[in-house]
């Protein structure tokens, strides 16, 4: 039954990874009071400018309603039967590989299980992939090379208990803000703050130390303070003997370049200023490295990733209170898309491809058609796409013609595709317009089910409203375009407790413990339970016995080389990095429905240092094009110190419906990290000129 109007509904966030739990009270049939929970661990009752606003966003305007063939209303059977014979029939006269799903952070864990479920056990496909692809996974590559499975070996709690946090390409201040006032009450407290990050952000301008790098040269640094530590007796040699296998030569390997003043100039900063920092990190037991987009979307994220982990390591702080390396997740549910497998390059349950793991998930479903290898990864899906051989196309919740790589070729691709269903909140999105079928999905606060957040808490995401129109849950939305393709018994679920309990039951299904995520004890919960469950956090400190989940059960030091970089070239003689403003979220298909959040940036800015304004003519507040080799925009300048010579930065949010200009995904080109799949954001080769 639909919550009473008074009647105060626990539930999580709709934004970033820090996960924060809200009190919903509705006043009315759409119209609600939100609050934080001051029971909630991730945030205590604290909320950021986004999740005071969610109940702005709530109204129906621009809303899908019913399902929709072409531009014609159709009824739920009508467009579920259609969608479910063009899968069918395409996959009979192509192979399964020949479709695709593209599917979403947003995502509860119960949508993502199924979806992956239905593509990688019954059609035989892994090309499920997600936009978490563009948010975090050269993180998980880099787990996995590191500690054999995708475990995130960090929670908020070790903020509190840190010496010294180290942010690495996070403005923290901005993208995870209730996760960045806990690192400032430590540091009010006497913890030390170094940022590492090309920009002079905001969470830079308070730190104690700040390196504005040259992008792209994160391994270089690492490597160097792994040479540092190394030299000053700070690696702890039991600790390695005892839990990490290092590679013959892997000291060796850290030789060349790696001394002060050689990655002073690599990096571009003070030597002086690095000193510090190495003389800061190497005193500091108790540090937490956080780290986000400026990492994993780089061309070589894994291995930034990996020199992260490399360091933590061989100091062994890991698996210690105040210790760890931290991933911090961009969406309110990647991480519980990884639990589900929600990537094509994952099984399920932090399972990879291995054969003994496609048999035992196979087993489990009962599957007929098992997926054997990973799948399409976002970029190259949607290249996959443009070159014909994606046939049909199912995106739930996200907007890849605005957010991936390339965005015009995106466009390209989907207009030519044969067969697209689009299922979201949004009636009209840059992605839909191509869509053949669209269906309405509920929205957060219509829908049941759980979301994991970046430090492993999975907490109740909770219904508060109806429905409007016709829309449905995305789990029930699979389901039902499952059963029509054939699969009746398996996607036979009435709720998403059902979906939860098999998922809990597969986390623990043939596992001696060999992975570390695992949920037992939910399986056996009933529905009750799982109306009434309070946020938990699996995993407890993971690693803390040093013990991890390789077959040998030691975590691995990974060799890392720092990568040449690039020199500018003539035609494109600076470099594009780009990101989130305070206030909006993604393509502002929900925050750019509240007027407050509006005002914080009205317009999306082109931030270009003084130096290269007064060379090229650009004005503060004058009109500018921003161009690469994969397309142009316009941008209004913002000349500011906070950014380096010779580099841009430009937000992602704005769309060819928000705006005349700030189309920044026509921007970067489509090239990815070769490990992870993740495309590289951060440091395209660009120019710009006044207009
Ligand atoms: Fe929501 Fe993130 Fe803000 Fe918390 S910090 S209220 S999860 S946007």
């Amino acid at each position: 039954s639909p919550p009473r109007a008074g009647e105060d509904i626990r539930t999580t966030c709709a934004y970033c990874g820090v996960g924060c739990g809200i009190i919903a009270t509705p006043t009315g049939e759409r119209s609600v009071t939100i609050k934080g929970d001051p029971d909630h661990p991730a945030n205590t009752g604290k909320l950021c400018s986004k999740g005071t606003h969610l109940g702005e966003t709530i109204g129906l305007e621009g809303r899908l309603l019913t399902p929709m063939i072409g531009q014609r209303r159709a009824s739920w059977d009508k467009a579920l039967d259609l969608l479910a014979k063009r899968f069918r029939d395409t996959i009979a006269q192509h192979g399964p590989n020949s479709v695709a799903f593209y599917v979403s952070g947003q995502l509860l864990t119960e949508d993502y299980y199924v979806a992956n479920k239905l593509m990688k056990g019954f059609i035989g496909s892994a090309n499920i992939d997600t936009n978490s692809r563009l948010c975090m996974a050269s993180a998980v590559a880099g787990h996995m090379r590191a500690f054999g499975e995708d475990v995130v070996p960090a929670s908020y709690d070790d903020l509190d208990a840190a010496d010294l946090i180290v942010l690495v390409g996070s403005n923290t201040a901005w993208c995870h803000p209730i996760a960045y006032q806990r690192i400032r009450a430590r540091c009010d407290a006497g913890a030390k703050l170094v940022v590492i990050d090309p920009r002079r952000t905001e969470t830079a301008d308070e730190a104690d130390l700040h390196l504005a790098i040259r992008p792209g040269t994160d391994v270089a640094l690492m490597n160097g303070l792994l040479a540092w530590c190394r030299d000053a007796g700070v690696v702890d040699h039991d600790y390695l003997a005892a839990h990490v296998a290092t590679p013959d030569a892997f000291w060796d390997q850290l030789g060349e370049g790696s001394d002060l003043w050689s990655v002073a100039r690599i990096c571009d900063v003070p030597p002086q200023d690095l000193r510090r920092f190495y003389e800061l990190f190497a005193a500091t037991p108790k540090t937490v490295t956080m780290f986000s987009q400026g990492v994993n979307q780089s061309l070589s994220g894994t291995d930034q990733v990996n020199a992260i982990t490399n360091l933590h390591l061989a100091t062994g702080r890991i698996g210690k209170p105040g210790a760890a390396p931290f991933s911090i997740t961009g969406q309110p549910n990647a991480m519980g898309g990884r639990e589900v497998g929600g990537l094509a390059s994952s099984l399920a349950a932090h399972m990879d491809f291995a054969p003994e793991n496609v048999a035992r998930v196979g087993r489990f479903w009962a599957a007929p058609t098992m997926a054997t290898k990973p799948g399409l990864k976002a970029v190259d899906l949607f290249r996959e796409l443009g070159n014909g051989r994606i046939k049909a196309l199912w995106v739930m919740a996200t907007n890849p013609a605005v957010s991936m790589p390339d965005a015009g070729r995106v466009r390209e691709a989907l207009a030519a595709c044969p067969f697209v269903v689009v299922s979201d909140v949004i009636e009209t999105t840059d992605t839909s317009v191509h869509a053949h079928v669209r269906l309405p999905a509920a929205a957060w606060g219509e829908k049941d089910g759980t979301v994991t957040n970046s430090d492993r808490t999975i907490s109740r995401q909770r219904a508060f409203m109806v429905p409007p129109g016709e829309a449905k849950p995305d789990w029930w939305i699979v389901t039902q375009v499952a059963r029509r393709m054939g699969w009746k018994t398996a996607f036979s679920y009435d709720r998403p407790a059902e979906i939860w309990r098999e998922h809990c039951r597969l986390s623990a299904y043939e596992n001696d413990g060999a992975r570390l995520f695992t949920l037992p004890g939910h399986a056996a919960k009933g529905n009750a339970e799982y109306d009434a469950m309070t946020p938990f956090r699996w995993g407890g400190t993971p690693f803390a016995d040093g013990r991890f989940s390789t077959p040998d059960g030691r975590a691995r030091l990974v060799p890392v080389v720092q990568k040449p970089v690039a020199a500018p070239l003539a035609k494109w003689p600076m470099t594009l990095n780009t990101g989130r403003y305070r206030d909006q979220w993604h393509t502002m298909t929900r925050t750019g429905l509240s007027p407050k959040l509006a005002r914080h940036r009205e317009e999306p800015l082109v931030e270009v240092h003084p130096d290269d304004a007064e060379r090229l003519g650009i004005v503060d507040g004058g009109l500018t094009r921003v161009t690469t080799p994969q397309g142009d925009s316009l941008f209004r300048a913002s000349v500011v110190t906070a950014q380096r010579v010779g580099e841009l930065f430009v937000p992602i949010h704005w769309t060819d419906r928000t705006a005349t200009g700030g189309r920044t995904g026509l921007l970067p080109r489509p090239l990815a990290d070769p490990i992870s799949g993740q495309p590289g954001f951060k440091s395209t080769p660009v120019r710009i000129e006044p207009v």
